[in-house]
């Protein structure tokens, strides 16, 4: 699977080839960051072009004549502010910095970032309630945009269902010891999440499969090829819910390629991942945790 949400390193060549002003005005610095290592610093450290050699400022051409457009830079504002790089993956228990319940869209959880044991969402109600097949429950907040998807899936003939939705601390340790002992530790960490480091915990993240099933979708060679799977990654976006573990991503995800782990962040940010081509681990730190 190539995830249609990342820009292509092709692209980048050329854009980059095309304009070094456009490496800090289209491109989400993450990505340049990654895809030009060792070929161009982040758009940060790169030197600005001459005056000469700049095209047209697009912050400038837009005709807005208040007069707080004197004092706009004349290289258009990258669509994500500065952060520092992005952490590597490392095995730790760091709290993370959004964990207050309403700070559910933004809360960054990975091997190294964690919610305290006591977390734990105060309005989850049945996956049924949004009319879906499956088991579990579900933060009420995401209830109408988790129907809305169900409709449109299935009204594309790619039903799913949920098949794991909230996991309380208690309950992923378990899990994860059961990983531990059925394939090692070392497995274990790059299959499942350590207690605390759950999107599950959130209330907010689903393991989805397909519906009329009972087969969970990791039972598949990659269930990311079926009708579910592909119609759910070229379309949950616009219902709010991202990838979170993208095929080719476990670099920056911390994770293995997850076909079937969705995360409800709302329409908008969905949205804004999926222009950004960022994962949603590199662009939660991007737009929140990396800030100061
Ligand atoms: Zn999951």
């Amino acid at each position: 699977m190539t995830p249609t949400s990342h820009v292509p390193a092709q692209v980048l060549v050329v854009v980059v080839a095309a304009s070094g002003m456009l490496l800090a005005s289209v491109l989400p610095q993450g990505m340049a960051q990654r895809t030009t290592q060792g070929v161009a610093a982040p758009a940060d450290d790169v030197p600005r072009p001459s005056a000469s050699s700049a095209p047209a400022s697009p912050a400038t051409s837009g005709g807005n004549s208040a007069p707080r457009a004197a004092v706009v830079p004349d290289v258009a504002p990258d669509p994500l502010p500065a952060a520092p790089a992005l952490p590597v993956c490392a095995y730790d228990d760091v709290p993370t910095r959004f964990a207050a319940l309403s700070d559910w869209s933004v809360t960054l959880l990975d091997t190294s970032f964690t919610l305290g044991p006591d977390y734990r969402p105060d309005d989850l109600v049945p996956v049924g309630t949004a009319g879906v097949e499956g088991w579990g429950e579900i933060r009420a907040l995401v209830v109408d945009d988790l129907r809305a998807m169900d409709e449109a899936a299935r009204a594309a003939g790619a039903g799913f269902a949920v098949q794991s939705a909230f996991r309380d601390h208690t309950s992923q340790q378990e899990i994860f010891q059961e990983w531990v002992a059925t394939i090692g530790e070392a497995g274990a960490l790059a299959e499942s999440a350590r207690p605390g480091h759950s999107e599950h915990q959130l209330g907010t993240a689903l393991d989805l499969r397909s519906a009329g099933t009972g087969t969970p979708a990791w039972e598949h060679p990659d269930w990311g090829q079926t009708p579910a799977g592909a119609w759910l990654r070229e379309n949950s976006w616009q219902y709010g819910f991202v990838l979170s573990y993208p095929e080719g991503q476990s670099a920056v995800t911390c994770y293995d390629y997850e076909s079937w782990h969705f995360r409800y962040v709302g329409r908008e940010m969905a949205e804004q991942m999926r222009t950004s081509g960022l994962t949603p681990r590199e662009h939660l730190w991007r737009t929140s945790d990396g800030l100061t």
